[in-house]
């Protein structure tokens, strides 16, 4: 079975495929005239399926897409889908962090939880669509600390550990994190429908 994966982000790229090791995923490289797809909508279910529909219906393949974020309960949920562009700059990982840092200063650690949500979507050519969950629950420490990852890494401890995931290995942090978890689901729901 052959499904797209509908960004443009290598590194994604590469986790999926290490994931769904008997799936031949294909990346937008070999699609050059597919759409970019803007991130309109307020939920992580509604932009992944923007996309991997969108990517079906240029391909004529079934077309995969993930949309995540970082969800702190100070703060109702947000940064939640604007996760990468909470500073007003989409993609600055340090504006993200010193706004975020500043944001939840003066909030007693007791109210720092936190969890990091991956939404990943298949659209099929058919136009059908299903969507699997993976979340990643913890809280926000006060200072970075790590150099691994990428994005809220830095301040974010899972539960059940005393390591930012900025700390922790590229393994350990795919055996936990919300990014794997929705993946293997996703692995186990292609493998069922082909
Ligand atoms: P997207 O799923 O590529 O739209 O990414 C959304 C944003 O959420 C990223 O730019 C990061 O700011 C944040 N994010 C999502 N997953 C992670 C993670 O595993 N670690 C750190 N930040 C993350």
């Amino acid at each position: 079975m052959k499904v797209v994966l509908a960004t443009r982000n290598e590194g994604k790229l590469v986790e999926l495929r290490r994931i769904l090791v008997d799936i031949d995923v294909v990346g937008l490289e070999e699609f050059p005239d597919a759409p970019d797809v803007p991130e309109t909508e307020l939920t992580f279910a509604g932009n992944a399926l923007l996309k991997a529909h969108a990517i079906a219906e240029h391909t004529g393949l079934p077309s995969v897409a993930d949309d995540s974020g970082l969800c702190v309960d100070a703060l109702n949920g947000m940064p939640g889908v604007f996760s990468a562009r909470w500073s007003g700059r989409h993609g600055d990982d340090e504006a993200n962090l010193d706004l975020l840092l500043g944001q939840l200063s003066d909030v007693a650690l007791e109210h720092r939880g936190a969890r990091f949500v991956c939404v990943a979507a298949v659209a099929w050519p058919s136009g059908e669509e299903q969507t699997v969950e993976g979340e990643l629950t913890g809280h926000v420490v006060g200072a970075r600390r790590g150099t691994n990852g990428f994005g809220y890494d830095p301040i974010f401890v899972p539960d059940d550990e005393t390591r930012t995931t900025a700390e922790l290995d590229p393994e350990e942090k795919d055996a936990i994190s919300h990014r794997g978890k929705a993946f293997r689901a996703l692995s186990e729901l292609l493998r069922q429908s082909s």
